[in-house]
C-alpha cells in the first residue's frame, strides 16, 4: 500500500485524538466529570465505541478510557523512509479516529443542544435508525454515500445529489472544503434536505462523518442481532450487508485520511476526485479501498461499481427525476403550480380488474383539461381509473395494488402524493410544471410501475385521468360502493375462515432466525404487511420471501398453534424454533426482527401489560425508552414476556388471547392511542366494555409503574380482576 496515505491518515489520526483529548478536559474543568454526555434519544450511547468496545460514554468522565483505548491503537507516525507493507496500522487509526470523534460531536451537544444553523440534522434518534434501517432491510435502499468536502459548483453538488437519490442510495455528509460544504450547496439551490428525501446533512465538520459510521454500527446492533463488544462481528457484518462507500470531494487533509481509514474498517471504501494516493488491493474492501482522480461526473458510477453495489434503476418516461428517493420531497404551497383535492376539490383513484378484451395496455387518456388549460395555482377535480387484467389477477389483490399508487406517484421528482381512496391530494411543482411534467404523466407513471412491479400478475394496464367535476363524481360513486364491498369482504376474513397463512422472511437479511407468521387478523409486525399482501406478493414472486404456511393439524387453539406452522416456522427459523404462539406473548412467541411498531411488555405488579410505540421517545413505565426495549427484544429470538408487533395488531380479536387480550392494557403513550382510537372503540365496544379506553393510562396520567398501579387503581381497571398473567 501507498506510505503517504498511511503516514496522512495516522498523523491526522494523532492530531484529532489530542484534539479530543484536550476538548474533554476542557468540558471537564467547566462542567464537571458527571456532566451526562449524550446523543439524543438513543439506547446505543455512542455507538461506534459501545459497539466496538461495549463502554457506555455516559458522561464526561468515561471518555477518558476511550481515550486510552484510543492511543494504544494509534500506531507511531512512520519516517518517510520506511515502506508498510500492509494496512493494520492505517486501519487502527481510523478506529481511533472514530471513537475520539463520537466524544468531539457529543461534547458539542453540550454546548449547542440544537444546531445553531437550520440544515444540520447532526445525531439520529433510534427512531430514525428504525424507521430508515427497514429500507436497508427491504432493499428500498441499496446503501449509503458518505459525502465528505464541497464540490467543484453548487451544480455539480446538485448533478451528485441527484444522480445518487435517482439510484435510491442515502446521501449523508459530513466535512467542508474550504470552508464550503455539499449541504449548504444543496440548500442555495433549493435542494429539499433531511431524511425524507435522503439527503442528510449530519454537520460541517469532518468529525460528523462519525453520524454515518454510527448509522452502520447501530443497523448492526439493532437488525444483525450484533451484541456491543463484538467489535469483528459488527464490521463484517457492515462489510457483507451495508452497502456504503465514501465520495471525498475536493481536498484530502490528513484528518479526512484518518476518517477514510475508519471507514475501511468497515468495509467501505473511499473514491476521490482529485489525486491522492491510491490503495488498489483486496483487502478489507470487497475490492479497492481508495480510488482517486476520478471526474466528478463518474464518481458515483466508480463508487457503486468497486462497492460491489447492483442497482437497476428503471427509465420511467417522465421529463423529471425519478425514484423512491424523491417520495419525501415535499411541494410546498408556494412551490405549487396545480393541485387536485385535499379538501380543495374531488379526487379519486381506483384500481379495478376488467375483461382482458376491455383493456388497451399502455392507453392513457386524460378526459377534461390538461396542464396546459389551467394556469399556476389553479385547483382541478381529479378521478384516476386503473383498469388491469392479467392471467394471475384476482379481485383480492385489486386494494394492494391500488394502494402502490400512492407510492409511485410520489417517486417524480416534484409530483406530491397523499393519501389514498378518495381523500387523495396531488400537488405539482412549480419546477415540475416547467420541465413539462402534465397529467398525462399520471398515467405514465402508473402504467411503468404497475409493469415493473407487478408484471407477474398483470398483463395490461390501462389509465383514464379526469378533470371535469362530472366525471369525478361520478367516479366517485362507483368507487364508493367498491370500496364497501372490500372492507366488508377484509373484516370477515378470520384466522379460522382460512387454511393457509403467509410467512414473510424479509428481514432474514438482517435477522437472519427471523419469521412473521402474517394470518389475516395478525399483520407482520412491521405493519406494512397483511395477509392479502404477502398472498399477492406470493403470487408475484413466488420464490420470495412471502410463502403459502399450511395450517395444518391444530394444535392449541387458545394459544394459536398449529402443526403445519410449527413445522415452517422450525425450518424458516434455521431450526432455532420449535414452537410458535400466535396468541400469546409469554408462551413461546413470535420472534422479533428489529422492525416492529410497537413492543408490548408486562407491567408484573399489575398485572397487565403496556404497549409503546417506535415515535415515542420518553421513558415508559418498565423503566425504559422504546430504544433501551428494542435492543432486548431485536434480532431474531424469542422473548417471553415481549413482544413486537403491528399497531394495527393491538385491536384485533387475537392480539393476546391467551393471555387475557386488550383487556390487559394497563398504559400506551397518548400519541399511539390517539392514532388507533376507533380500532380501539370498535373493540372494546365488542368486548362490552365501552368505557375502557378512558382506563388505560398514558403519559399524563403515570410515568411509573407504581404510578399505574395508583392510576388503575383509581379507575377500576378490568386488569386488576383478572387471573395473573405468568
Ligand atoms: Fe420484516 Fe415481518 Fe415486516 Fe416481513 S412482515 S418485512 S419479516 S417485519
Ligand atoms: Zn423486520
Amino acid at each position: 500500500m501507498s506510505k503517504i496515505i498511511a503516514i496522512s491518515a495516522i498523523k491526522g489520526a494523532h492530531k484529532i485524538v489530542e484534539n479530543a483529548e484536550n476538548k474533554v478536559k476542557e468540558a471537564i474543568e467547566e462542567k464537571g466529570e458527571d456532566q451526562k454526555l449524550e446523543f439524543p434519544d438513543t439506547g446505543y450511547f455512542l455507538p461506534i465505541i459501545y459497539s466496538m468496545t461495549g463502554i457506555k460514554v455516559e458522561k464526561l468522565g468515561d471518555c477518558f478510557e476511550v481515550i486510552e483505548e484510543a492511543k494504544k491503537l494509534l500506531p507511531q507516525i512512520p519516517s518517510d523512509r520506511v515502506w508498510i507493507p500492509y494496512l493494520g496500522g492505517t486501519l487502527d487509526a481510523g478506529i481511533a479516529t472514530l471513537w475520539v470523534e463520537e466524544i468531539i460531536e457529543a461534547i458539542k451537544y453540550l454546548e449547542e443542544p440544537t444546531p445553531e444553523n437550520g440544515i444540520w440534522l447532526g445525531a439520529a434518534e433510534d427512531k430514525i435508525i428504525r424507521e430508515r434501517g427497514i429500507e436497508f432491510v427491504d432493499g428500498t435502499a441499496p446503501g449509503f454515500a458518505a459525502c465528505v468536502g464541497a464540490a467543484s459548483t453548487n451544480e455539480m453538488a446538485v448533478q451528485i445529489a441527484r444522480e445518487l437519490q435517482e439510484k435510491s442510495i442515502y446521501v449523508f455528509m459530513a466535512g467542508s472544503t474550504n470552508g464550503i460544504t455539499m449541504s449548504e450547496q444543496l440548500a442555495e439551490e433549493g435542494v429539499d434536505l433531511g431524511w425524507e428525501t435522503r439527503l442528510v446533512p449530519f454537520g460541517k465538520d469532518i468529525s460528523a462523518a462519525v453520524y454515518a459510521l454510527g448509522f452502520a454500527a447501530r443497523a448492526a446492533m439493532s437488525f444483525g442481532g450484533v451484541q456491543p463488544g463484538d467489535y469483528r462481528r459488527m464490521l463484517l457484518y457492515n462489510k457483507s450487508r451495508v452497502f456504503a462507500f465514501v465520495l471525498a470531494l475536493g481536498e484530502v487533509d490528513d484528518e479526512k485520511y484518518a476518517n477514510a481509514a475508519g471507514a475501511i474498517n468497515f468495509g467501505f471504501p473511499t473514491v476521490a476526485n482529485t489525486p491522492i494516493p491510491e490503495i488498489l488491493p483486496r483487502g478489507v474492501c470487497t475490492y479497492e479501498h481508495v480510488v482517486s482522480n476520478i471526474d466528478e461526473e463518474e464518481m458515483v458510477t466508480k463508487a457503486i461499481e468497486i462497492r460491489g453495489l447492483k442497482i437497476t434503476v428503471e427509465k420511467v418516461d417522465v421529463p423529471v427525476p425519478f425514484g423512491p428517493a424523491f417520495e419525501g420531497e415535499r411541494v410546498r404551497k408556494e412551490n405549487t403550480y396545480l393541485e387536485f383535492g385535499g379538501n380543495k376539490s374531488d379526487a379519486v383513484e381506483l384500481l379495478v380488474m376488467a375483461d382482458s378484451s376491455e383493456v388497451e395496455d399502455g392507453k392513457i387518456e386524460v378526459i377534461g383539461p390538461e396542464v396546459d388549460d389551467v394556469g399556476e395555482g389553479d385547483v382541478l377535480p381529479l378521478g384516476i381509473l386503473v383498469e388491469v387484467s392479467g392471467r394471475k389477477m384476482q379481485q383480492d389483490f385489486e386494494p394492494v395494488t391500488e394502494r402502490q399508487i400512492h407510492y409511485f406517484l410520489n417517486y417524480p421528482s416534484g409530483v406530491f402524493h397523499m393519501g389514498q381512496r378518495d381523500i387523495s391530494w396531488i400537488r405539482f411543482s412549480k419546477d415540475a410544471v416547467k420541465n413539462g411534467f402534465k397529467i398525462k404523466h399520471i398515467g405514465t407513471v402508473i402504467h411503468a410501475k404497475m409493469h415493473s412491479d407487478f408484471g407477474n400478475i398483470l398483463d395490461k394496464v390501462q389509465v383514464k385521468i379526469y378533470t371535469n367535476p362530472e366525471d369525478v363524481m361520478a367516479l366517485k360513486e362507483k368507487a364508493r360502493k367498491i370500496f364497501k364491498t372490500r372492507d366488508e369482504r377484509m373484516g370477515a376474513l378470520t384466522d379460522e375462515s382460512v387454511d393457509t397463512y403467509y410467512s414473510c422472511t424479509l428481514c432474514q437479511s438482517f435477522a437472519p432466525n427471523h419469521v412473521c407468521v402474517v394470518s389475516p387478523e395478525r399483520p407482520g409486525l412491521c405493519g406494512a404487511y397483511n395477509w392479502l399482501d404477502c398472498r399477492a406478493a406470493y403470487e408475484i414472486s413466488p420464490a420470495g420471501p412471502n410463502q403459502p404456511v399450511k395450517k395444518g393439524e391444530t394444535l392449541d387453539e387458545q394459544l394459536g398453534i398449529w402443526k403445519g406452522v410449527n413445522e415452517f416456522v422450525y425450518k424458516a427459523s434455521n431450526q432455532n424454533l420449535e414452537s410458535f404462539s400466535a396468541y400469546s406473548m409469554i408462551q413461546d412467541p413470535m420472534t422479533s426482527c428489529g422492525c416492529f411498531e410497537v413492543i408490548a411488555t408486562i407491567l408484573p405488579s399489575t398485572n397487565g401489560i403496556m404497549a409503546v410505540n417506535r415515535e415515542h421517545g420518553g421513558m415508559t413505565p418498565c423503566g425504559m425508552k422504546f430504544s433501551t426495549i428494542a435492543g432486548m427484544v431485536g434480532g431474531g429470538i424469542q422473548t417471553p414476556g415481549f413482544i413486537g408487533i403491528s399497531k394495527f395488531f393491538i385491536g384485533s380479536k387475537k392480539f393476546i388471547r391467551a393471555d387475557g387480550g386488550l383487556k390487559r392494557l394497563v398504559w400506551m403513550p397518548k400519541e399511539l392511542k390517539e392514532e388507533i382510537k376507533d380500532l380501539l372503540v370498535e373493540r372494546a365496544k365488542e368486548m362490552g366494555m365501552e368505557d375502557f379506553l378512558d382506563k388505560i393510562a398514558t403519559e399524563e396520567e403515570a410515568e411509573t409503574e407504581e404510578e399505574v398501579l395508583e392510576w388503575i387503581q383509581k379507575v377500576n381497571h378490568p386488569a386488576l380482576e383478572m387471573e395473573p398473567m405468568m
